[in-house]
């Protein structure tokens, strides 16, 4: 069996895995995010430790963004202009190719994610999908024909535009670019700062939750008929509420108003419109099948 590395690189920690699949978790580790430097001298160090014991084929890397996937760009496999102190246009594709040798696979986290959940999770078999995380920010892949979508970029579903009732919702939003975008109504820090408490610490019976529902459902409902996915796969703190996935469920049965004719979505809908099934798991397990395809594509499996 080959083994390969994979990294979830988040903007507050860094989760490093060496396995072929979630069946297969032969090592990992987790460390805080810091410099560039160190934090990927760390990941490396663990992966050439890891490859004394048994040989890795290849790195598959899951990362915070904004990203550069464009094999064309100079800049290809950087993170480009995140305000992260230090982190603005990081080459970590190059620095870990560098250090350690071996092919690197380069995506999104939230794309990765999207491929675990594709590959061993929530989504199996099904094509086309899309995965979404509500938390801290917003964001979603959608898997096409096995692979994540790329594009221009990469979907930024997070800063979908939306039908914003102010009458029902006054509430401006926290996105620094459009305000009232998905995340700047629906992420965790959105819900802060409207209910001046956080998301977690809200009771079932707060009217905040219905609103979520209503936000979480318009912009899902925008999925299916942009994207016509096979299920949509959502996770991250927020959709952690109980009673959440019903209501959100509910609302898009609501908003679609009969118009898409299938079953998932009139009958079967708590089979559609699901939570993951790796947990928080799913990013890191999302670098290794970037590995994996990576080194399919070489020719090297
Ligand atoms: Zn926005």
């Amino acid at each position: 069996m080959n083994l390969y590395g994979g990294i979830e690189a988040g903007g507050t920690k860094f989760v490093c895995m060496v396995g072929s699949g979630p069946d297969d978790i032969r090592a990992q580790v987790r460390f805080p995010t810091t410099s560039p430097a160190e934090t990927i001298g760390r990941a490396a160090a663990f992966f050439e430790e890891q490859a004394h014991r048994a040989p890795i084929g290849a790195i598959g890397v899951g990362s915070f963004g904004p990203v550069d996937l464009d094999l064309a760009s100079p800049t290809f496999g950087f993170i480009t202009t995140t305000p992260k102190p230090g982190w603005a246009n990081t080459d970590i594709v190059g620095m870990l190719h560098a250090e350690l040798n071996l092919p690197v696979a380069f995506d999104t986290d939230v794309n990765a994610a999207a491929l675990a959940e594709h590959r061993w999770g929530a989504a199996q078999a099904l094509d086309p999908i899309i995965y979404l995380t509500i938390g801290t920010g917003i964001g979603g892949g959608v898997i096409v024909r096995g692979k994540p979508l790329h594009g221009l970029v990469h979907p930024e579903m997070g800063h979908m535009l939306m039908s914003h009732d102010r009458e029902l919702d006054p509430f401006p939003g926290v996105c620094p670019f459009h305000g009232d975008c998905f995340e700047g109504l629906a992420s965790g820090p959105s819900m802060k700062e409207r209910w001046g408490q956080p998301a977690e610490t809200l009771p079932d019976d707060h009217p905040a939750w219905e609103i979520e529902a209503h936000h979480i459902a318009l912009a899902v409902a925008n999925l299916i008929v942009c994207y016509s996915p096979r299920r949509i796969v959502v996770g991250g703190g927020v959709m952690e509420h109980t009673g959440l996935f019903p209501l959100v469920r509910c609302k898009v049965q609501q908003l679609l108003n009969g118009y898409i004719q299938a079953t998932q979505i009139t009958e079967r809908i708590e089979e559609y419109i699901v939570p993951p099934m790796l947990g928080n798991q799913a990013g890191v397990l999302g670098a290794i099948a970037l590995a994996i395809e990576h080194l399919h594509v070489l020719g090297g499996a």
